[in-house]
């Protein structure tokens, strides 16, 4: 088997669902060491005990150049065994899909990205800059892994592409997320006196609940425009006769570039003044401890895209449209956190983060011939 298929079989074969990417990592670095490249570790806060490495590290042509930075996720969902027809971390192919957690997502990617800085480091007199090279852990989760290589200021490049799974099209846009707590306050009595007693704060909620989702958003172009989602309400007390005085909401709120946290806040606090709920609402947004992801879009005729697509052309022959994704994913982090222009192209396949996930073969050998071209045509020596 050729070494690009032996590391997509072998990273399907190690469990590296969220929570224990080490092994995965560890393999990405004696693969990377094997080339003569030096693996950096990296671990966020959390983790305590070193169980969930970021792997990364740098080619350098030796000449002053332009920086392309190539990111994969090694972690992968969780699986529900009794529903696999065949073991998730036994890589089978059947009928030109290979079976296994990670197959799609993303660890054909991830082989592809190995194989394609094992080809500059072999050969570096084509290609001039650097190439940045990294394996995220979290991405599953919160993006914990990327977060932290922000952190320590190793994501700086001039182009990005994000190996994930998406074949068909390059996505050049993201949506943002933003989540936000409320909580309405009334006033309890007894149920008995109500309504001339007591204030129902789940009435209000549900009055604000309406009001929001109905709130105008921002629109563009391609994304479309901003969403908002009233996701979860929570007050009241079915066993005591007593006025609901205070209910919880969470409002999901998917944005596109222009919108943010601030705005957002606004819209809410002047939909509640309109119903006299100024002064009983305290709407904040949610503390997480990652950064939430803002929205972004690279410019269709940014040389990034362009020279992505003339190498799919090249390797399949066929074209590959541009695409806007309404969710977000790390890419938003290197586009708006770190400014860099990023593409997200992969190899793909089916059943993703479902049961029987499968990628296929022809799409990581395609991948890893477009990333090679693309690096020759952007960071030509
Ligand atoms: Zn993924």
């Amino acid at each position: 088997m050729e070494k690009l298929f032996q590391r997509w079989y072998d990273l399907i074969s190690i469990d590296s669902v969220s929570g224990h990417e080490v092994g995965a990592a560890d393999y990405v670095a004696e693969v990377l060491r094997s080339m003569g490249l030096e693996p950096h570790y990296s671990y966020f806060p959390e983790d305590t005990d070193r169980q969930r490495p970021s792997v990364w590290t740098v080619l350098d042509s030796g000449k002053p150049g332009k920086t392309m930075l190539l990111i994969g996720h090694i972690d992968t969902v969780d699986v529900n065994l009794k529903n696999w027809k065949t073991n998730p971390f036994m890589p089978t192919e059947i009928d030109g899909k290979v079976y296994g957690r990670g197959s799609m997502d993303m660890k054909g990617g991830d082989a592809a990205i190995l194989s394609t800085v094992e080809y500059f480091a072999q050969h570096k007199d084509e290609f001039s800059g650097k190439i940045l090279v990294c394996f995220v852990a979290d991405e599953e989760g919160l993006s914990k892994g990327t977060y932290q290589l922000v952190d320590e200021d190793v994501v700086h490049a001039d182009y990005a592409i994000m190996a994930e799974c998406r074949y068909n099209n390059v996505a050049v846009g993201f949506r943002g997320r933003f989540s936000f707590e409320i909580t309405v306050k009334g006033k309890a009595g007894h149920a008995s006196r109500y309504p001339e007693v007591g204030e129902n704060a789940l009435i209000s909620a549900g009055r604000l609940a309406a009001a929001i989702e109905a709130l105008p958003t921002l629109s563009h172009p391609k994304l479309h425009h901003g969403t908002w989602c009233v996701r979860y309400l929570a007050g009241g007390n079915s066993g005591a006769l007593v006025v609901p005085d205070s209910c919880y909401m969470f409002v999901d709120r998917y944005v596109v570039p222009g919108e943010d946290e601030a705005m957002c806040i606004r819209q809410m606090q002047e939909a509640a003044e309109k119903l006299g709920l100024a002064d009983k609402v305290d709407i904040h947004l949610k503390p997480r401890n990652s950064p939430y992801m803002k929205s972004f879009a690279v410019p269709e005729d940014h040389e990034l895209v362009v020279k992505l697509q003339e190498s799919f052309k090249e390797v399949t022959g066929e074209d590959l449209p541009i695409d806007y994704d309404p969710s977000v994913c790390d890419s938003n982090i290197l586009a708006v956190s770190c400014g860099i222009p990023v593409v997200t192209f992969g190899p793909s396949g089916g059943n993703m983060h479902g049961d029987n996930e499968y990628g296929y073969p022809y799409q990581v050998k395609n991948c890893y011939e477009i990333y090679k071209q693309t690096i020759k045509k952007l960071l030509s020596a």
